[in-house]
């Protein structure tokens, strides 16, 4: 098995650098069976993740805003002892054109080091974060270049699927 990239400085560089080259590849996936994709992501995120502990990294929750519904705030409001209105006037955004709220801080307002400190109760969006074990992978490789050069999960997986389907 091939030893993953972990470095979070240089895959910041290399998603600069690769920028093109992750869109042509994305262009490159779309004339893929989506089901074909799916089982090779599936298999190497498997792989990628028993070789790298999300406990030594916690990029995605010093770089990224997860998304969080009514439920998850009301969830936080409790554990933080506010009301609704003032945890969301504090530490919520709302996109009023997509209809998403986010939670505003980066680095997130519970990373404690690198770990969460409400894992237990941590948003949905925190949960399925990277996404790579989803379907329909095809479709979301807008997603995937954005979180590139923020996840090593996600830059392996890329770079090892260019390889598995011999991009050029
Ligand atoms: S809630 Fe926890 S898992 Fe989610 S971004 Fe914040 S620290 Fe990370
Ligand atoms: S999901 Fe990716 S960015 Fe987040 S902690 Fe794990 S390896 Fe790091």
């Amino acid at each position: 098995m091939k030893q993953p990239e972990i470095d979070i400085e240089k895959i910041a560089l290399l998603g600069e650098q690769k920028e093109k080259e992750n869109f042509d590849f994305r262009t490159f996936l779309k004339g893929h069976d989506f089901k074909r994709i799916d089982k090779i992501v599936h298999r190497l995120d498997k792989e990628i993740r028993s070789q790298i502990n999300c406990k030594d990294c916690g990029n995605c929750c010093k770089s990224l805003r997860p998304c969080v519904t009514n439920l998850e705030i009301d969830t936080l409001s409790k554990i933080d002892n506010l009301t609704q209105h003032d945890f969301v006037s504090g530490f919520v955004e709302i996109d009023n054109f997509e209809q998403i709220k986010y939670l505003k801080d980066t680095p997130c307002k519970y990373l404690n080091d690198k770990l969460c400190s409400i894992y237990t109760n941590r948003p949905e969006d925190c949960k399925s974060y990277p996404h790579t074990q989803k379907t329909e992978f095809i479709t979301r490789t807008l997603g995937m270049i954005d979180n590139y050069g923020i996840c090593p999960i996600v830059f392996n997986l890329f770079e090892q699927l260019k390889e598995e389907l011999n991009f050029k």
